[in-house]
């Protein structure tokens, strides 16, 4: 088992919740393909391994995850990829790469701050923020 893998197991365990089987695929599977995967994508790969999951069961797996931040949808294609920073405080944000689609993560306490004071100044109460970068990486921009 990798060490991103026994991490994220220890933070489901840290968050009081079972490290069952189908959790423990999923997350092996979202480890071990680097990029963003749809449910059907990943019901396929562990298909492929001899084992089975109900697109259902690993939509909820997903959810659980994304809760947790150990794993985060990618907002412009709908595929969920493993988090990067575990255990950061603040929303985690994607930036996507449109040329190469590489995935990089930050997170800051102090924007998610910010964004809920804005919010707040035209009464509204922020429950959570969504938002992506979309861009040129380092490698794509370095070679345009
Ligand atoms: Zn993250
Ligand atoms: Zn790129
Ligand atoms: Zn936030």
């Amino acid at each position: 088992m990798s060490r991103v893998v026994r991490d994220s197991i220890q933070i489901l365990q840290a968050q009081g919740y079972k490290v069952t089987k189908p959790r423990r695929q999923v997350l092996e599977v979202l480890e071990e393909v680097q990029r963003p995967l749809s449910p059907y994508d990943i019901q396929r790969l562990l298909r492929q391994e001899g084992k089975y999951l109900n697109h259902v069961t690993i939509y909820r797996i997903l959810d659980l995850f994304c809760c947790l931040n150990l794993a985060h949808k990618v907002l412009s294609s709908g595929g969920f990829v493993k988090c990067s920073l575990e255990g950061k405080g603040g929303c985690h944000r994607l930036m996507v790469c449109r040329c190469c689609g590489a995935l990089q993560e930050f997170a800051s306490e102090g924007l998610c701050q910010e964004e809920n004071e804005l919010a707040q100044n035209s009464g509204f109460h922020t429950e959570y923020h969504l938002s992506e970068s979309s861009g040129v990486c380092s490698d794509c921009y370095k070679k345009q």
